[in-house]
């Protein structure tokens, strides 16, 4: 049945008035713990201000509301993205679940055990706050997984199946990780329109991806423009012209995977002139540029607003 509020950091919205929704973003990346035991490391005024500043640009366009795929591994500070979304008037939906490095503490744990702390998450709340995750990431570069990578796939999985609540993926899409992703997902008996796989738009393979759309998940076109300088983008347009003809309409989701970066050396492989130099327009830029670029190639309104605004709120309503 499907939901009719979805959770945000600021409270329950209405699925109906999320709005132009972006699938994939982050305000601040970073790793737990660093706030309080290397506070000198990072600008965490800056990016609360950018995040506030580049959200504000994004609402000006249009964008009503972002997931925020950052989950306690990536630094998660629901505290900040609260302030964030009150400030800059853009719903962010938080997640649980986990990032790539999975803690060593829970490398052996069992899934169910796993479960229930993201169940909680989505349930109860994060860190005493009341913020409920209105979805759950997991994070994977290789296609064979790691025992520790299968126990948070299926723990995710147990925590969708009890709650509802979806997944949201991070691959590494040359190695196909959206495969066995969905194998685990499949054998765990999760509905596919609960998933969404991640960072899709990077594939350069059509039938890596049109096999997965075939099984009933979202594809997360979530790396525009991307983060290198020269990133083909045209190319990944072109891939969701052909993912749309090919009648995949239903199946798709825009986002920038973007983030604030304030940070002086920065460890993602760009410096905050880089980062701004491939995307200048932040959350902003699938408005300013993504959208028109396809109406361009002659991609209806309506095909567009499946893509930003429906088939998120399908994703996290569970419709
Ligand atoms: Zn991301």
């Amino acid at each position: 049945m499907a939901r009719e509020m979805i959770e945000t950091v600021t409270g329950p919205v209405a699925a109906g008035d999320l709005g132009v929704t972006l699938s994939h973003e982050h305000v601040l990346v970073g790793s737990p713990g660093v706030h309080a035991t290397y506070p000198e490391l990072m600008d965490w005024e800056g990016i609360e201000a950018g995040g506030i500043e580049a959200l504000r640009e994004a609402r000006a366009e249009g964008v009503s509301s972002i997931m925020d795929a950052t989950p306690f591994e990536l630094g998660r500070d629901v505290r900040m993205l609260r302030r964030v979304s009150h400030s800059s008037g853009v719903n962010i939906i938080a997640s649980t679940g986990t990032y790539v490095d999975i803690p060593r503490l829970i490398w052996h744990t069992h899934p169910d055990r796993m479960a229930a702390v993201y169940v909680r998450e989505i349930t109860d709340g994060i860190e005493e706050t009341g913020i409920r995750a209105g979805m759950i990431k997991v994070a994977n570069n290789d296609h064979a997984l790691s025992d520790a990578e299968q126990m948070v796939l299926r723990a995710a999985a147990r925590a969708s199946n009890q709650t509802g609540i979806p997944i949201t993926t991070h691959t590494q899409p040359l190695n196909k990780v959206g495969e066995p992703q969905w194998r685990i997902f499949a054998e765990e008996g999760v509905d596919p329109a609960r998933v969404c796989i991640g960072h899709s738009s990077d594939a350069v393979d059509f039938n890596y991806l049109a096999g997965l759309a075939k099984e009933g998940v979202f594809l997360g076109m979530d790396e525009m423009p991307g983060h290198q300088l020269n990133a083909p983008w045209r190319d990944k347009a072109d891939m969701i012209k052909r993912l749309l003809d090919a009648g995949f309409e239903r199946s798709l989701m825009l986002s920038h995977d973007w983030s604030i970066k304030k940070h002086p050396d920065d460890s993602w492989g760009a410096t905050e002139e880089i980062h701004h130099q491939v995307n200048p327009d932040g959350y902003a830029w699938i408005s300013r540029r993504l959208l028109p670029h396809l109406r361009g190639m002659g991609v209806s309104e309506a095909a567009l607003t499946l893509m930003t605004v429906d088939n998120p709120r399908r994703f996290l309503a569970g419709e």
